[in-house]
């Protein structure tokens, strides 16, 4: 794996900086495990035995912007032009009991061999020197990246898991990301450590789910490989009880085999990684049959299980801190999951109900209906109702169908003045029937027919 390191101008110049100051700057992390992969770079980590305030010094008397990142852990964001580098000072970490990462004290060193034992995985503790472009090694990384295993930097892999639980997230990550195995004495600490998810702030535990979510978006690996291997790999670490208990409840869970091949638990993460690659379908694939457990006990079946689904949708997606577009998104998706299972409904349903719920929520639904079918099946087969929906959707966009209220010829302000009403419900109920009516029949969206048509509304309703 042998690959010449050539860096940007900016930093061989910030290198030429660190040894005017008698020491050595290195790249390290991500930045050269993918160049020796030739994979996609992301951000550069540097590291040298500088401290956090020489840093700064040599940065000011350069006349490059630094931000503070967390001084006390040695970190100092560098600006150069329209680069960034985030430069960590050498150190070793102790930690406290508990998985919670934050570590008790900090000390800096003075070399790489100390620095990559706190680092977590062997294929991220790899240092290029900017300079000379020569790899230091200190764990084996360059070994493990030619078998394409993860493994913990130390020999005891319970002493890289237990400092912070997050690890063991971050370890099923880069497994479903780079598509690497997992060293199995590291996948044994990880099932044993799992318990200290419980620890690790929602927010981190967020960002890595969605890094595992949209695996292969990263490199651009098969979902199979990618998204449903960083799945499987959630649930047999353990991972997956600590971090979503409802899912966790789902594993092995049958179902009827008429419609399914799988149990609950892995018809979920077939869904999900053969949905489309967007975050909200995926939290949706995700949860959308978490209530199946639930309604098998309560009722003795899983009818009801979307709207059931939905409650649950929310608490989960709240309790991890998504934002609230995303919460919203997602647990309306589950909800709906369920209509026109069959692909029985009438054109004019579907139009009612398309019109109402806008093109966004259509087509968002048509694809979970895919993935919820393909996953249900284990391949990439053509789904009848979300095709027929998709038809009946571009037929109503080629006639110019309204998609919401604000699409409608009229306002709320003209139904007032048309009808002599004041303010009130009764509007908006006018409203949502012009758009059904619409919904069908497009043609009638202009505002001579849509007061006739109010005008009739009105004179029902007073029947
Ligand atoms: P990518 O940026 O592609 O996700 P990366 O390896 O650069 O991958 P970062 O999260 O950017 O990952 O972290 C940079 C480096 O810092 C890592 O390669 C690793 O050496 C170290 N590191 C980051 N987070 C942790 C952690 N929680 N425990 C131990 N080491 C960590
Ligand atoms: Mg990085």
């Amino acid at each position: 794996m042998q690959k010449e390191f050539r860096f940007e101008p900016e930093l061989i110049r910030l290198a030429e900086l660190v040894r005017l100051r008698g020491a050595e700057l290195f790249v390290v992390g991500g930045r050269v495990r993918n160049s020796l992969l030739s994979l996609p770079l992301s951000d550069t980590d540097i590291t040298s035995a500088l401290r956090p305030e020489s840093v700064q010094e040599l940065c000011a008397e350069a006349g490059l912007k630094t931000v503070p990142k967390g001084i006390a852990y040695g970190m100092v964001e560098i600006h150069t032009g329209h680069k960034k580098y985030e430069h960590t000072t050498f150190r070793s970490d102790t930690y406290a009991a508990g998985g919670a990462h934050r570590p008790e004290s900090v000390a800096f060193s003075d070399s790489p061999y100390t620095d990559a034992f706190r680092r977590d995985f062997t294929v991220n503790a790899l240092y290029a020197s900017v300079l000379t472009g020569d790899i230091i090694d200190p764990t084996g990384g360059l070994d493990d990246l030619e078998a394409r295993l993860i493994r913990t930097t130390t020999g005891d892999p319970e002493l890289i898991l237990r400092d912070d639980g997050l690890r063991i997230m971050r370890l099923c990550r880069f497994a479903a990301e780079l598509g690497f195995d997992i060293e199995p004495g590291t996948f044994e600490a990880a099932k044993k450590c799992a318990p200290l998810l419980a620890d690790i702030s929602a927010e981190r535990v967020r960002d890595e789910l969605v890094k595992i979510l949209m695996a292969d978006t990263k490199y651009g690996l098969p979902a199979e490989e990618s998204v449903l291997r960083g799945l499987r790999l959630l649930d047999a670490t353990g991972a997956l009880d600590v971090i979503l208990p409802e899912l966790a409840e789902c594993r092995g869970v049958e179902q009827s085999p008429k419609f399914h091949k799988y149990p609950v638990l892995e018809h979920i993460f077939h869904t999900t990684a053969m949905s489309k690659p967007e975050l909200d379908l995926r939290l949706a694939c995700l949860l959308h049959d978490a209530a199946k457990p639930v309604m098998l006990e309560r009722n003795g079946n899983m009818h009801g299980h979307d709207a059931e689904g939905e409650l649950i949708a929310r608490e989960v997606l709240k309790r991890l801190r998504f934002d609230n577009a995303a919460v919203e998104e997602s647990a309306w998706l589950v909800r709906h999951h369920m209509f026109d299972l069959d692909g029985r409904a009438k054109d004019s349903t579907l139009k009612r109900r398309f019109a109402r719920w806008g093109r966004a929520r259509t087509l968002a639904l048509a694809d979970i209906r895919d993935a919820d079918f393909r996953g249900s099946v284990g391949e990439y087969i053509e789904v009848r109702s979300s095709q027929r929906w998709r038809s009946v959707f571009a037929g109503m966009e080629a006639a110019h169908t309204p998609f919401s209220e604000s699409e409608l010829a009229c306002t709320g302000q003209d139904i007032m003045e048309w009808l002599q009403l004041p303010p009130s419900p009764e509007i908006g109920r006018i409203k949502a029937a012009l758009l059904a009516h619409c919904a069908v029949r497009p043609q009638d969206n202009d505002p001579a027919r849509l007061r006739r048509l109010a005008q009739d509304a009105a004179g029902r309703r007073e029947r």
